[in-house]
């Protein structure tokens, strides 16, 4: 979806609201495609005193499989991401702010969603954060309780440490 800022560049006070749904059904992360809810994109985009600011929430419900026991889960995500849109930078611009150039005074939102998204998604996904995954060996769900063979695997190293708590 591209947004045409050349109006808003121009204009002090001029201002769009945002408010779109993005399918990303087809964008694979960790091999999987976790979108299967439509992305919720809503915010504003703003010309205050010449300086264009873009700010947008990102709300969906992703479809994931825990990394250590495997099972598939749903996750409810709300981020919040703001920008600086500019024609062009200078060096004069400050490096704290996420700037974003649009030289033609086209935006492309959807672009500027999905690549602000996959950097904010966790690298690791887990279906809670203590997950304890399965057993190596007989492949239990330990979530659901230990198995007989757990104890069984302790490196020997740590043997004489588990026996001083025990
Ligand atoms: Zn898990
Ligand atoms: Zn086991």
């Amino acid at each position: 979806m591209k947004m045409d800022l050349k109006q808003l560049f121009d204009l002090v006070g001029e201002k769009q609201e945002i408010d779109c749904d993005f399918d990303f059904s087809n964008e694979k992360l960790y091999g999987t495609a976790p979108f299967t809810h439509p992305v919720r994109v809503t915010g504003k985009i703003e010309n205050r005193a010449g300086v264009v600011r873009l700010v947008f929430s990102v709300k969906s419900v992703l479809s994931l499989q825990c990394d250590r026991c495997l099972k598939a889960f749903e996750k409810t995500i709300d981020y919040s991401f703001s920008h600086i849109v500019v024609r062009e930078l200078s060096n004069a611009d400050d490096e704290e702010f996420d700037y974003v150039v649009c030289a033609d005074g086209m935006l492309d939102l959807e672009e500027l969603v999905r690549a602000d998204l996959m950097l904010e998604l966790p690298t690791k996904v887990l279906c809670k954060e203590d997950c304890k995954g399965l057993c190596p060996k007989c492949g239990k769900d330990l979530n659901l309780g230990s198995c007989d063979c757990k104890t069984k695997d302790i490196d020997p190293r740590w043997q004489a440490l588990s026996d001083l708590f025990s």
